[in-house]
């Protein structure tokens, strides 16, 4: 999701990673990431670069092939709970 070549949607600090033992090539993960991050062949495969760590595939794979791995190139998550913590002790 860009605009004027300018990116709209910042990155959890996430990506997905699919288990090749689990993958059934259903096309679901495909079907629904709003970032057009997966194709499916024999397998899905994502493509690290315009992942954007949203989970959306995580949730929808019937089988749990997909996880949320930490991807350090990709900033640091944003913790609400460490922020408010830190801001109700100062
Ligand atoms: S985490 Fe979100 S952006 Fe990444 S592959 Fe899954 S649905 Fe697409
Ligand atoms: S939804 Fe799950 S099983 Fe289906 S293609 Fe994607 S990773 Fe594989």
């Amino acid at each position: 999701m860009a605009r004027h070549g300018v990116p709209m949607v910042a990155s959890s600090g996430y990506v997905a990673e699919m288990d090749e033992e689990v993958c059934e090539a259903c096309a679901a993960c495909e079907e629904i990431c709003p970032f057009e991050a997966i194709h499916v062949k024999e397998a899905a495969v994502v493509n690290w670069e315009t992942c954007m760590g949203c989970g959306v595939c995580v949730e929808r794979c019937p089988g749990e092939a997909m996880t949320l791995v930490r991807d350090e190139g990709k900033g640091i998550p944003l913790d609400v709970r460490l922020l408010a913590e830190e801001q109700a002790a100062s």
